[in-house]
Protein backbone atom coordinates (compact mmCIF):
# COMPACT_ATOMS: atom_id res chain seq x y z
CA UNK A 1 0.00 0.00 0.00
CA UNK A 2 1.24 3.62 -1.02
CA UNK A 3 0.24 7.11 -0.62
CA UNK A 4 -2.37 8.96 -2.73
CA UNK A 5 0.97 11.42 -4.19
CA UNK A 6 2.64 8.30 -4.75
CA UNK A 7 0.21 7.32 -7.31
CA UNK A 8 1.05 10.17 -9.24
CA UNK A 9 4.92 10.20 -8.74
CA UNK A 10 5.18 6.29 -10.19
CA UNK A 11 3.11 7.11 -13.10
CA UNK A 12 5.49 9.63 -14.19
CA UNK A 13 8.32 7.99 -13.83
CA UNK A 14 6.40 4.95 -15.52
CA UNK A 15 4.64 6.67 -18.46
CA UNK A 16 6.37 10.19 -18.58
CA UNK A 17 5.40 10.99 -21.75
CA UNK A 18 2.12 9.87 -21.59
CA UNK A 19 -0.59 12.91 -22.13
CA UNK A 20 -2.43 13.53 -18.43
CA UNK A 21 -4.47 16.28 -18.55
CA UNK A 22 -5.97 18.12 -21.18
CA UNK A 23 -8.22 20.90 -21.31
CA UNK A 24 -8.88 23.39 -24.08
CA UNK A 25 -5.46 24.09 -25.70
CA UNK A 26 -3.38 23.12 -22.44
CA UNK A 27 -1.78 19.73 -22.84
CA UNK A 28 0.14 17.95 -19.62
CA UNK A 29 1.89 14.84 -19.94
CA UNK A 30 2.39 12.91 -16.11
CA UNK A 31 6.12 14.11 -16.44
CA UNK A 32 4.65 18.08 -16.45
CA UNK A 33 1.75 17.02 -14.55
CA UNK A 34 3.76 15.42 -11.77
CA UNK A 35 6.59 18.91 -11.66
CA UNK A 36 3.63 20.93 -11.28
CA UNK A 37 2.64 19.15 -8.12
CA UNK A 38 6.15 19.05 -6.45
CA UNK A 39 6.41 22.68 -7.60
CA UNK A 40 2.93 23.14 -5.31
CA UNK A 41 4.06 21.21 -2.72
CA UNK A 42 7.28 22.56 -2.37
CA UNK A 43 5.37 26.13 -2.03
CA UNK A 44 2.94 24.72 0.69
CA UNK A 45 6.39 23.83 2.41
CA UNK A 46 7.84 26.74 2.37
CA UNK A 47 4.48 28.50 3.25
CA UNK A 48 4.82 26.59 6.48
CA UNK A 49 1.79 24.05 5.72
CA UNK A 50 1.93 21.43 8.04
CA UNK A 51 0.10 17.49 8.15
CA UNK A 52 -3.02 17.65 8.93
CA UNK A 53 -3.81 21.00 8.16
CA UNK A 54 -6.90 21.70 5.67
CA UNK A 55 -6.86 23.27 2.63
CA UNK A 56 -9.82 24.34 0.76
CA UNK A 57 -10.11 24.52 -3.17
CA UNK A 58 -13.06 26.49 -4.75
CA UNK A 59 -12.31 25.31 -8.28
CA UNK A 60 -13.77 24.54 -11.64
CA UNK A 61 -13.87 20.86 -12.56
CA UNK A 62 -10.01 21.44 -14.64
CA UNK A 63 -6.77 20.62 -14.40
CA UNK A 64 -5.22 22.73 -11.37
CA UNK A 65 -8.28 21.39 -8.97
CA UNK A 66 -5.97 18.15 -9.93
CA UNK A 67 -2.53 19.58 -9.64
CA UNK A 68 -3.75 20.86 -6.28
CA UNK A 69 -5.00 17.62 -5.25
CA UNK A 70 -1.62 15.54 -5.40
CA UNK A 71 0.53 19.03 -4.08
CA UNK A 72 -2.04 18.78 -0.98
CA UNK A 73 -1.64 14.94 -0.79
CA UNK A 74 2.07 14.70 -1.14
CA UNK A 75 2.80 17.44 1.67
CA UNK A 76 0.38 15.68 3.93
CA UNK A 77 -2.65 17.89 4.18
CA UNK A 78 -6.05 17.36 3.77
CA UNK A 79 -7.81 18.66 0.86
CA UNK A 80 -11.39 20.08 1.22
CA UNK A 81 -13.20 20.43 -1.97
CA UNK A 82 -15.79 22.74 -2.27
CA UNK A 83 -19.10 22.95 -4.29
CA UNK A 84 -18.93 26.06 -5.79
CA UNK A 85 -22.67 25.17 -6.70
CA UNK A 86 -23.63 26.14 -3.05
CA UNK A 87 -25.03 29.36 -1.62
CA UNK A 88 -22.30 31.43 0.44
CA UNK A 89 -24.11 30.58 3.67
CA UNK A 90 -23.66 26.78 3.00
CA UNK A 91 -20.01 27.37 1.88
CA UNK A 92 -19.20 29.63 4.83
CA UNK A 93 -20.60 26.58 7.14
CA UNK A 94 -18.27 24.33 5.44
CA UNK A 95 -15.71 26.77 5.84
CA UNK A 96 -16.10 27.43 9.42
CA UNK A 97 -16.38 24.00 10.15
CA UNK A 98 -13.50 22.65 8.58
CA UNK A 99 -10.84 25.53 9.35
CA UNK A 100 -8.57 25.62 6.12
CA UNK A 101 -5.87 27.67 6.66
CA UNK A 102 -5.01 28.45 2.79
CA UNK A 103 -7.92 28.75 0.42
CA UNK A 104 -7.13 27.62 -3.30
CA UNK A 105 -10.12 29.77 -6.02
CA UNK A 106 -10.62 30.29 -9.46
CA UNK A 107 -11.34 33.58 -10.41
CA UNK A 108 -14.69 33.28 -11.73
CA UNK A 109 -15.79 32.84 -7.70
CA UNK A 110 -14.19 35.64 -6.86
CA UNK A 111 -17.55 36.70 -5.78
CA UNK A 112 -18.35 33.92 -3.06
CA UNK A 113 -14.61 34.05 -1.82
CA UNK A 114 -15.36 37.83 -0.94
CA UNK A 115 -19.05 36.86 0.88
CA UNK A 116 -17.17 34.56 3.37
CA UNK A 117 -17.19 35.80 6.62
CA UNK A 118 -14.60 33.01 7.95
CA UNK A 119 -10.85 34.41 8.59
CA UNK A 120 -8.47 32.53 6.03
CA UNK A 121 -5.20 33.32 6.10
CA UNK A 122 -4.35 33.35 2.88
CA UNK A 123 -6.86 33.32 -0.51
CA UNK A 124 -5.07 32.55 -3.53
CA UNK A 125 -5.82 32.98 -6.97
CA UNK A 126 -5.29 29.97 -9.33
CA UNK A 127 -5.09 31.30 -13.04
CA UNK A 128 -6.17 29.76 -15.77
CA UNK A 129 -6.03 30.58 -19.44
CA UNK A 130 -3.49 33.39 -18.57
CA UNK A 131 -1.64 34.52 -21.88
CA UNK A 132 1.52 34.55 -19.92
CA UNK A 133 1.60 30.84 -18.37
CA UNK A 134 -1.57 29.23 -20.00
CA UNK A 135 -1.01 26.32 -17.90
CA UNK A 136 -1.52 27.27 -13.80
CA UNK A 137 -0.38 29.61 -11.07
CA UNK A 138 3.10 31.38 -12.96
CA UNK A 139 3.99 31.74 -9.19
CA UNK A 140 4.93 28.43 -8.52
CA UNK A 141 7.30 27.55 -11.38
CA UNK A 142 9.64 29.30 -8.89
CA UNK A 143 10.11 26.46 -6.58
CA UNK A 144 11.57 22.95 -7.43
CA UNK A 145 9.93 20.27 -9.19
CA UNK A 146 11.64 17.74 -7.35
CA UNK A 147 9.78 14.82 -5.29
CA UNK A 148 9.38 16.42 -1.13
CA UNK A 149 9.33 12.79 -0.09
CA UNK A 150 6.94 13.43 3.00
CA UNK A 151 6.49 10.58 4.84
CA UNK A 152 2.63 9.87 4.95
CA UNK A 153 0.41 7.53 7.46
CA UNK A 154 -1.69 5.70 5.41
CA UNK A 155 -4.51 6.42 8.07
CA UNK A 156 -4.35 9.64 7.95
CA UNK A 157 -7.13 12.36 6.08
CA UNK A 158 -6.42 13.09 2.90
CA UNK A 159 -9.73 14.58 1.44
CA UNK A 160 -12.66 16.00 3.65
CA UNK A 161 -15.66 15.62 1.31
CA UNK A 162 -19.15 17.27 2.16
CA UNK A 163 -21.68 14.86 1.65
CA UNK A 164 -24.39 15.97 -1.18
CA UNK A 165 -26.64 16.91 1.79
CA UNK A 166 -29.26 15.56 -0.55
CA UNK A 167 -31.02 14.61 3.35
CA UNK A 168 -30.17 17.82 5.32
CA UNK A 169 -26.92 19.39 6.30
CA UNK A 170 -24.12 18.60 3.99
CA UNK A 171 -21.13 16.42 6.59
CA UNK A 172 -17.64 16.65 6.16
CA UNK A 173 -16.32 12.58 5.59
CA UNK A 174 -12.79 11.88 6.54
CA UNK A 175 -10.96 9.90 3.65
CA UNK A 176 -8.00 8.25 4.30
CA UNK A 177 -4.97 7.58 2.12
CA UNK A 178 -5.78 3.87 2.61
CA UNK A 179 -9.39 4.98 1.79
CA UNK A 180 -8.49 6.24 -1.55
CA UNK A 181 -6.16 3.61 -2.35
CA UNK A 182 -8.40 0.44 -1.98
CA UNK A 183 -11.46 2.14 -3.48
CA UNK A 184 -8.68 2.61 -6.73
CA UNK A 185 -7.88 -0.77 -6.49
CA UNK A 186 -11.10 -2.15 -6.08
CA UNK A 187 -12.52 0.39 -9.38
CA UNK A 188 -9.41 -0.92 -11.86
CA UNK A 189 -10.58 -4.40 -10.63
CA UNK A 190 -14.07 -3.79 -11.39
CA UNK A 191 -13.64 -1.49 -15.09
CA UNK A 192 -9.92 -2.89 -16.23
CA UNK A 193 -9.74 0.08 -18.56
CA UNK A 194 -6.73 -0.50 -20.97
CA UNK A 195 -3.65 1.41 -20.60
CA UNK A 196 -4.25 5.12 -22.36
CA UNK A 197 -7.68 5.28 -21.84
CA UNK A 198 -9.52 8.57 -22.84
CA UNK A 199 -11.71 9.29 -20.20
CA UNK A 200 -14.15 12.52 -19.87
CA UNK A 201 -14.08 14.17 -16.77
CA UNK A 202 -18.07 15.04 -16.83
CA UNK A 203 -18.92 14.71 -13.38
CA UNK A 204 -17.47 17.48 -10.53
CA UNK A 205 -14.67 17.28 -8.48
CA UNK A 206 -15.58 18.43 -5.15
CA UNK A 207 -17.77 15.46 -4.28
CA UNK A 208 -16.10 11.81 -3.96
CA UNK A 209 -16.28 10.65 -6.87
CA UNK A 210 -14.26 13.38 -8.85
CA UNK A 211 -11.69 12.90 -5.87
CA UNK A 212 -11.70 9.64 -7.02
CA UNK A 213 -11.28 10.05 -10.77
CA UNK A 214 -8.43 12.25 -10.11
CA UNK A 215 -6.73 9.85 -7.90
CA UNK A 216 -7.35 6.72 -10.10
CA UNK A 217 -6.36 8.37 -13.52
CA UNK A 218 -2.28 7.92 -12.79
CA UNK A 219 -2.93 4.14 -11.82
CA UNK A 220 -4.67 3.85 -14.53
CA UNK A 221 -2.80 5.22 -17.15
CA UNK A 222 -5.58 7.19 -18.56
CA UNK A 223 -5.76 10.63 -19.76
CA UNK A 224 -8.52 13.16 -18.08
CA UNK A 225 -10.45 15.51 -20.44
CA UNK A 226 -11.98 19.19 -19.40
CA UNK A 227 -14.75 20.43 -21.04
CA UNK A 228 -15.89 24.03 -20.75
CA UNK A 229 -18.85 23.34 -18.82
CA UNK A 230 -21.18 19.77 -17.69
CA UNK A 231 -23.73 20.18 -20.14
CA UNK A 232 -24.70 17.58 -22.70
CA UNK A 233 -23.89 19.47 -25.94
CA UNK A 234 -20.38 19.49 -24.97
CA UNK A 235 -20.07 16.29 -23.78
CA UNK A 236 -20.83 14.81 -27.42
CA UNK A 237 -19.02 17.16 -28.89
CA UNK A 238 -15.81 16.53 -26.68
CA UNK A 239 -16.19 12.57 -27.25
CA UNK A 240 -15.86 12.85 -31.09
CA UNK A 241 -13.00 15.91 -30.75
CA UNK A 242 -10.80 14.03 -28.04
CA UNK A 243 -11.65 10.08 -29.03
CA UNK A 244 -13.24 9.79 -25.51
CA UNK A 245 -13.35 6.06 -24.16
CA UNK A 246 -15.19 6.17 -20.80
CA UNK A 247 -17.38 9.01 -18.98
CA UNK A 248 -19.37 9.00 -16.11
CA UNK A 249 -22.87 10.68 -16.36
CA UNK A 250 -24.98 11.06 -13.66
CA UNK A 251 -28.54 9.67 -14.74
CA UNK A 252 -30.07 13.42 -15.19
CA UNK A 253 -27.07 13.80 -17.67
CA UNK A 254 -27.81 10.62 -19.76
CA UNK A 255 -31.54 11.70 -19.87
CA UNK A 256 -30.43 14.67 -21.50
CA UNK A 257 -27.89 13.25 -23.61
CA UNK A 258 -30.46 10.69 -24.83
CA UNK A 259 -32.06 12.64 -27.47
CA UNK A 260 -28.85 13.58 -29.44
CA UNK A 261 -28.02 10.49 -29.84
CA UNK A 262 -31.27 9.32 -30.81
CA UNK A 263 -32.04 11.64 -33.06
CA UNK A 264 -28.89 11.73 -35.24
CA UNK A 265 -27.98 8.27 -35.20
CA UNK A 266 -24.45 10.02 -35.03
CA UNK A 267 -21.85 7.01 -34.31
CA UNK A 268 -19.07 8.04 -31.10
CA UNK A 269 -17.06 4.55 -32.18
CA UNK A 270 -14.20 6.01 -29.41
CA UNK A 271 -17.06 5.63 -26.71
CA UNK A 272 -16.29 1.98 -25.21
CA UNK A 273 -17.97 2.13 -21.65
CA UNK A 274 -20.14 4.82 -20.05
CA UNK A 275 -20.83 5.23 -15.69
CA UNK A 276 -23.80 6.17 -13.86
CA UNK A 277 -25.01 6.36 -10.71
CA UNK A 278 -25.40 8.36 -7.03
CA UNK A 279 -28.85 7.58 -7.69
CA UNK A 280 -31.08 5.25 -9.19
CA UNK A 281 -30.70 4.49 -12.69
CA UNK A 282 -33.92 3.49 -14.59
CA UNK A 283 -33.43 0.26 -16.52
CA UNK A 284 -35.11 1.78 -19.44
CA UNK A 285 -32.21 3.95 -19.91
CA UNK A 286 -29.75 0.91 -19.95
CA UNK A 287 -31.25 -0.56 -22.64
CA UNK A 288 -31.76 2.60 -24.68
CA UNK A 289 -27.51 3.06 -24.30
CA UNK A 290 -27.17 -0.57 -24.68
CA UNK A 291 -29.41 -0.87 -28.15
CA UNK A 292 -26.94 2.23 -28.95
CA UNK A 293 -24.15 0.13 -28.42
CA UNK A 294 -23.07 2.29 -25.47
CA UNK A 295 -22.24 -0.10 -22.92
CA UNK A 296 -24.10 1.99 -19.15
CA UNK A 297 -22.78 0.39 -16.19
CA UNK A 298 -23.88 1.09 -12.79
CA UNK A 299 -22.28 1.83 -9.47
CA UNK A 300 -23.81 1.93 -5.84
CA UNK A 301 -21.87 4.05 -3.69
CA UNK A 302 -21.85 6.88 -0.64
CA UNK A 303 -19.10 9.35 0.38
CA UNK A 304 -18.55 7.39 3.36
CA UNK A 305 -18.02 4.87 1.39
CA UNK A 306 -14.86 6.23 -0.40
CA UNK A 307 -17.76 6.32 -3.63
CA UNK A 308 -17.88 2.71 -4.32
CA UNK A 309 -19.53 0.23 -3.00
CA UNK A 310 -21.13 -2.02 -5.61
CA UNK A 311 -20.45 -2.54 -9.51
CA UNK A 312 -22.91 -3.74 -11.75
CA UNK A 313 -21.52 -4.29 -15.22
CA UNK A 314 -23.64 -3.90 -18.36
CA UNK A 315 -23.04 -7.59 -19.35
CA UNK A 316 -24.98 -8.77 -16.44
CA UNK A 317 -28.16 -7.62 -18.42
CA UNK A 318 -30.35 -10.74 -16.98
CA UNK A 319 -30.15 -8.90 -13.32
CA UNK A 320 -30.87 -5.59 -14.85
CA UNK A 321 -32.22 -3.23 -12.30
CA UNK A 322 -29.46 -4.80 -9.69
CA UNK A 323 -26.58 -2.41 -8.69
CA UNK A 324 -24.34 -5.37 -8.87
CA UNK A 325 -21.96 -7.36 -6.81
CA UNK A 326 -19.46 -5.86 -3.99
CA UNK A 327 -16.09 -4.19 -4.91
CA UNK A 328 -13.99 -5.50 -1.97
CA UNK A 329 -15.02 -6.17 2.01
CA UNK A 330 -18.46 -7.46 3.10
CA UNK A 331 -21.93 -6.48 2.69
CA UNK A 332 -25.38 -7.58 4.34
CA UNK A 333 -28.74 -6.69 5.08
CA UNK A 334 -29.92 -6.55 8.59
CA UNK A 335 -33.45 -5.53 9.82
CA UNK A 336 -32.84 -2.07 10.96
CA UNK A 337 -34.71 -2.51 14.42
CA UNK A 338 -33.23 -5.66 15.66
CA UNK A 339 -30.20 -5.38 13.70
CA UNK A 340 -30.30 -9.34 12.78
CA UNK A 341 -28.76 -10.01 9.28
CA UNK A 342 -31.64 -10.74 7.19
CA UNK A 343 -31.77 -13.92 4.62
CA UNK A 344 -31.50 -13.19 0.58
CA UNK A 345 -34.39 -11.17 -0.87
CA UNK A 346 -35.52 -9.90 2.18
CA UNK A 347 -35.83 -6.52 2.18
CA UNK A 348 -33.59 -4.39 5.10
CA UNK A 349 -30.91 -1.78 6.24
CA UNK A 350 -27.31 -2.39 3.69
CA UNK A 351 -24.68 -2.13 5.83
CA UNK A 352 -20.54 -2.04 4.80
CA UNK A 353 -17.68 -2.96 6.22
CA UNK A 354 -14.15 -2.80 4.57
CA UNK A 355 -11.03 -0.54 3.86
CA UNK A 356 -13.29 1.43 2.17
CA UNK A 357 -15.39 2.73 4.97
CA UNK A 358 -14.57 5.81 6.20
CA UNK A 359 -13.20 7.63 9.35
CA UNK A 360 -15.22 9.31 10.78
CA UNK A 361 -17.24 12.41 10.52
CA UNK A 362 -15.03 15.99 10.63
CA UNK A 363 -15.90 16.70 14.25
CA UNK A 364 -18.81 14.87 15.10
CA UNK A 365 -18.26 11.96 16.94
CA UNK A 366 -21.82 11.94 17.46
CA UNK A 367 -23.17 11.98 13.92
CA UNK A 368 -20.13 9.11 13.19
CA UNK A 369 -20.87 6.96 15.94
CA UNK A 370 -24.76 6.78 14.29
CA UNK A 371 -23.67 5.48 11.30
CA UNK A 372 -20.49 3.44 12.32
CA UNK A 373 -21.09 0.45 14.67
CA UNK A 374 -18.14 -2.08 15.05
CA UNK A 375 -16.93 -1.15 11.96
CA UNK A 376 -19.56 -1.67 9.76
CA UNK A 377 -21.26 1.72 7.82
CA UNK A 378 -24.85 1.46 8.48
CA UNK A 379 -26.16 3.41 5.25
CA UNK A 380 -29.37 4.21 5.68
CA UNK A 381 -30.33 2.60 2.31
CA UNK A 382 -33.05 -0.34 1.96
CA UNK A 383 -31.65 -3.00 -0.38
CA UNK A 384 -32.12 -6.99 -0.98
CA UNK A 385 -29.36 -9.20 -2.13
CA UNK A 386 -30.46 -12.08 -4.05
CA UNK A 387 -28.82 -15.60 -3.58
CA UNK A 388 -26.06 -14.97 -6.56
CA UNK A 389 -24.97 -11.76 -4.35
CA UNK A 390 -26.46 -9.19 -6.57
CA UNK A 391 -27.73 -6.40 -4.58
CA UNK A 392 -30.70 -4.17 -5.46
CA UNK A 393 -31.41 -0.79 -4.25
CA UNK A 394 -35.00 -0.62 -2.59
CA UNK A 395 -34.95 3.32 -1.45
CA UNK A 396 -33.67 5.50 1.43
CA UNK A 397 -34.95 4.88 4.52
CA UNK A 398 -35.30 8.52 5.75
CA UNK A 399 -37.23 9.04 2.68
CA UNK A 400 -39.72 6.12 3.60
CA UNK A 401 -43.58 6.96 4.32
CA UNK A 402 -45.56 6.14 7.14
CA UNK A 403 -49.21 6.23 5.83
CA UNK A 404 -52.23 4.66 7.38
CA UNK A 405 -50.39 2.38 9.38
CA UNK A 406 -48.05 1.16 6.19
CA UNK A 407 -45.12 1.63 4.46
CA UNK A 408 -44.15 3.23 0.87
CA UNK A 409 -41.27 3.23 -0.73
CA UNK A 410 -40.85 6.65 -2.86
CA UNK A 411 -38.51 4.77 -4.94
CA UNK A 412 -41.12 2.33 -6.17
CA UNK A 413 -44.06 4.60 -6.94
CA UNK A 414 -41.56 6.95 -9.07
CA UNK A 415 -40.47 4.33 -11.31
CA UNK A 416 -44.49 3.26 -11.91
CA UNK A 417 -44.84 7.17 -12.87
CA UNK A 418 -41.82 7.31 -14.86
CA UNK A 419 -43.25 4.37 -17.01
CA UNK A 420 -45.94 6.80 -18.22
CA UNK A 421 -45.51 8.89 -21.59
CA UNK A 422 -45.47 12.58 -21.35
CA UNK A 423 -43.35 12.29 -18.12
CA UNK A 424 -40.26 13.70 -17.60
CA UNK A 425 -39.45 12.74 -13.81
CA UNK A 426 -40.99 12.23 -10.84
CA UNK A 427 -40.36 12.62 -7.03
CA UNK A 428 -42.87 11.44 -4.15
CA UNK A 429 -42.43 12.14 -1.07
CA UNK A 430 -45.06 12.23 2.60
CA UNK A 431 -46.52 15.24 3.68
CA UNK A 432 -48.32 15.62 7.16
CA UNK A 433 -51.35 14.66 7.45
CA UNK A 434 -54.01 14.29 10.42
CA UNK A 435 -55.75 11.54 10.04
CA UNK A 436 -53.29 9.30 7.91
CA UNK A 437 -50.23 10.73 9.63
CA UNK A 438 -48.26 10.79 6.14
CA UNK A 439 -49.48 10.91 2.55
CA UNK A 440 -47.61 9.93 -0.56
CA UNK A 441 -47.53 13.25 -3.27
CA UNK A 442 -46.04 12.78 -6.04
CA UNK A 443 -44.50 16.07 -7.76
CA UNK A 444 -44.46 15.48 -11.67
CA UNK A 445 -42.50 17.04 -14.24
CA UNK A 446 -43.87 16.61 -17.76
CA UNK A 447 -42.59 17.03 -21.31
CA UNK A 448 -43.97 20.80 -22.30
CA UNK A 449 -46.40 19.51 -25.32
CA UNK A 450 -47.84 16.81 -22.74
CA UNK A 451 -51.25 16.72 -22.14
CA UNK A 452 -51.05 14.50 -19.79
CA UNK A 453 -53.23 14.97 -16.60
CA UNK A 454 -53.14 14.44 -12.41
CA UNK A 455 -56.09 12.43 -12.91
CA UNK A 456 -54.17 10.14 -15.48
CA UNK A 457 -50.95 9.79 -13.40
CA UNK A 458 -53.34 8.89 -10.35
CA UNK A 459 -55.54 6.29 -12.26
CA UNK A 460 -52.21 4.92 -14.12
CA UNK A 461 -50.56 4.07 -10.70
CA UNK A 462 -53.70 2.72 -8.91
CA UNK A 463 -54.07 0.14 -12.19
CA UNK A 464 -50.70 -1.14 -10.68
CA UNK A 465 -49.98 0.01 -6.90
CA UNK A 466 -52.07 -0.68 -3.83
CA UNK A 467 -54.04 3.17 -3.54
CA UNK A 468 -52.24 4.09 -0.33
CA UNK A 469 -48.93 4.08 -2.08
CA UNK A 470 -50.25 7.56 -4.08
CA UNK A 471 -52.93 10.12 -3.06
CA UNK A 472 -51.64 13.61 -4.22
CA UNK A 473 -50.30 14.43 -7.32
CA UNK A 474 -48.96 17.91 -8.30
CA UNK A 475 -47.25 19.12 -11.40
CA UNK A 476 -44.24 21.14 -11.36
CA UNK A 477 -41.58 22.65 -13.49
CA UNK A 478 -38.27 21.70 -12.81
CA UNK A 479 -37.76 19.36 -9.31
CA UNK A 480 -34.80 20.88 -6.93
CA UNK A 481 -31.34 19.13 -7.41
CA UNK A 482 -27.93 19.19 -5.89
CA UNK A 483 -24.84 19.53 -8.23
CA UNK A 484 -25.03 15.87 -8.80
CA UNK A 485 -28.63 16.04 -10.59
CA UNK A 486 -30.24 14.56 -7.13
CA UNK A 487 -33.45 15.16 -6.01
CA UNK A 488 -33.61 17.27 -2.69
CA UNK A 489 -36.36 15.83 -1.18
CA UNK A 490 -35.91 17.84 2.05
CA UNK A 491 -37.03 20.89 0.09
CA UNK A 492 -40.08 19.45 -1.09
CA UNK A 493 -40.89 18.52 2.19
CA UNK A 494 -40.05 22.13 3.57
CA UNK A 495 -41.90 23.63 1.06
CA UNK A 496 -44.87 21.10 1.75
CA UNK A 497 -44.94 21.59 5.56
CA UNK A 498 -45.26 25.54 4.70
CA UNK A 499 -48.70 25.23 2.78
P1 LIG B 1 -26.53 13.27 2.68
O1 LIG B 1 -25.84 12.13 3.42
O2 LIG B 1 -25.91 14.59 2.99
O3 LIG B 1 -28.01 13.24 2.76
P2 LIG B 1 -26.25 11.74 0.26
O4 LIG B 1 -26.68 10.54 1.07
O5 LIG B 1 -26.94 12.00 -1.04
O6 LIG B 1 -26.23 13.07 1.13
P3 LIG B 1 -23.95 10.81 -1.06
O7 LIG B 1 -22.83 10.15 -0.38
O8 LIG B 1 -23.64 11.75 -2.15
O9 LIG B 1 -24.73 11.56 0.02
O10 LIG B 1 -24.94 9.75 -1.70
C1 LIG B 1 -25.00 8.40 -1.29
C2 LIG B 1 -26.41 7.89 -1.50
O11 LIG B 1 -26.80 7.99 -2.88
C3 LIG B 1 -26.56 6.41 -1.18
O12 LIG B 1 -26.67 6.20 0.21
C4 LIG B 1 -27.82 6.06 -1.96
O13 LIG B 1 -28.99 6.44 -1.27
C5 LIG B 1 -27.71 6.94 -3.21
N1 LIG B 1 -27.16 6.17 -4.35
C6 LIG B 1 -25.88 6.12 -4.75
N2 LIG B 1 -25.75 5.36 -5.85
C7 LIG B 1 -26.98 4.88 -6.15
C8 LIG B 1 -27.51 4.01 -7.17
N3 LIG B 1 -26.76 3.50 -8.13
N4 LIG B 1 -28.85 3.76 -7.14
C9 LIG B 1 -29.64 4.28 -6.16
N5 LIG B 1 -29.20 5.11 -5.20
C10 LIG B 1 -27.89 5.40 -5.18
Amino acid sequence: MYPVGEFLRRRADFSPNLEALVSNETRITYREYNHRVNQVAHYLLSEGVEKGERIAVLCATDHPFCTLFYAIAKVGAILVPINYRLTSTEIDWMVESSKPRFLFYDEAFSNIVDSLSTDIEKKIKVSIGDELDPSFGQIFTFYPDTEPYIEIDMEETCVITFTSGTTGKPKGVCTTHANLYHATMASMLATQPAYGNRQLASAPLFHISGVCTISAAPLFASTLVFIPHIHPAYILDMVEKENINTLFAAPSLLHLMLPRLLKSGQDFPSLKEIYSGGSPVPASLIKQFDSLGYPLNVGYGATECTGGVTFWQSRDMDHIGSVGKLLVGEIKIIDPETNQELPPGQIGEIVVKGPFVFKGYWNDFEATRNVLKKGWFHTGDAGKIDEEGFLYIVDRYKDMIATSGEKVFPAEVEAVINQLDGVVEAAVIGVPDPVWSELARAYVVKAPESDLTETDVLEHCHSRLAKYKLTQVQFIDQLPKNGMGKVLKYVLRKQARQE
